[in-house]
């Protein structure tokens, strides 16, 4: 407890408010690209103790949020095959595929398991050797190395029977789309996790070529708000730039080993992100040299035409152009409970996150 009350600290928390009310004088847009900051901003009420010209925009980074329906429609039809696993986080099972969910095939019977790491899955496939164990990989930076970990594991272990469908992203590619695209973007509240493994090259990149402030951060009351003054004093002084605002973990050069093992066992390649659509060079796909593990080429199905939600407006969220509020179907239609679409299903979702707190 010690260690999240520093965090905590009151004091420290209005310092910072009354450091940024008078430090603030224009209108500034920032925009978080990490689900758990999302989640964190709206727990802790940060937009309420900010000067109303300083807008919070929630951006593409809850990565259940940004998988496109074409990936759920695929899912499913390798969980209908009678001789498949399918092996999951828990977010994914509820979110809408065009006319099913991973939840809805397992009720018809479909053997759909939720997980909590790749090696668990790993582990089920080793258990079944006559099953398809198909591990579902979701994720940024932060996960994808942990797939690659599991299917580097599955070749030294001869698990033949193991294989992962990717739709792991990359950030950098989505965080320069959304400028590219014109959304209007002063600062990025940079991912504490990603960043762990990333480290802030990246970012420099960005904030050199678009000229916008990058600011890594954790997820206490404190750190977000550390961040966002860093932000704030980058844009009032016309000097954006890189800060780590999360020093006890983040580190310029970030996890070497983790990075390294990725890009030995992935590749870059487009992907579809919902809301967004295709970036080149945004997602992870196996390696041809890995090929005996990627589900995409090992295992054929039939996957339906993606038909979107009818009146979601995740897209719109996913890309900070909407508030989760301004979706006609939120709260009423769409619930926590009963969600419509991807943002109020995953526990990081910016409309769940308005829900909870702030609806
Ligand atoms: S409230 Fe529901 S339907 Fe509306 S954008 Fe969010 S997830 Fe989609």
């Amino acid at each position: 407890m010690k260690y999240i009350d520093e965090y905590r600290d009151r004091a420290l928390i209005k310092g910072l408010v009354a450091k940024i009310n008078a430090e603030s004088t224009k209108p500034v847009r920032l925009m978080e690209v990490c689900g758990s900051h999302t989640m964190a901003i709206q727990k802790f009420g940060i937009p309420a103790l900010l000067p109303e010209h300083v807008e919070l925009l929630s951006g593409p980074g809850c990565p259940v949020c940004v998988t496109d329906i074409g990936y759920v429609d695929h899912a499913v039809a390798l969980a209908r095959r009678s001789d498949v696993i399918l092996t999951t986080f828990g977010d994914m099972i509820r979110v809408p595929g065009s006319t099913s969910t991973l939840q809805s095939v397992r009720g018809e019977g479909a053997a759909v398991q939720v997980v909590y790491s790749s090696m668990e899955a790993l582990k089920i496939a080793e258990n079944n050797p006559d099953k398809k164990v198909v591990f579902l990989g979701i994720g940024f930076e932060t996960t994808s190395p942990t797939t690659a970990a599991a299917m580097q594991a599955a070749r030294n272990r001869n698990i033949g029977n193991f294989f992962v469908l990717s739709a792991h992203k990359l950030m950098k590619p989505a965080m320069t789309a959304l400028i590219d695209d014109g959304v209007k973007i002063d600062g990025y509240i940079c991912p504490g996790h990603v960043s762990i493994v990333t480290g802030t090259a990246m970012y420099e990149e960005i904030s050199a070529a678009y000229k916008v402030g990058c600011v890594v951060t954790g997820f206490e009351p404190v750190d977000v708000l550390q961040g966002i003054d860093l932000l704030i004093s980058q844009f009032e002084a016309g000097k954006p730039g890189v800060e780590i605002a999360y020093k006890r973990l983040v580190t310029p050069a970030g996890n070497t080993k983790a990075w390294d093992l990725m890009w030995e066992v992935l590749e870059p390649c487009t992907a579809n992100w919902r809301g967004i659509g295709d970036i080149p060079e945004s997602g992870m796909a196996p390696r041809e040299t890995y090929a005996e593990f990627d589900a995409a080429r090992m295992i054929p199905v039939e996957i339906e035409a993606p038909q979107e939600v009818k009146g979601c407006m995740c897209g719109a969220v996913l890309r900070g152009t909407h508030r989760p509020t301004a979706c006609p179907l939120f709260g009423t239609r769409c619930t926590p409970e009963d969600p419509v679409g991807a943002c109020m299903v995953s526990h990081e979702g910016a409309c769940a996150a308005f829900y909870r707190y702030a609806g």
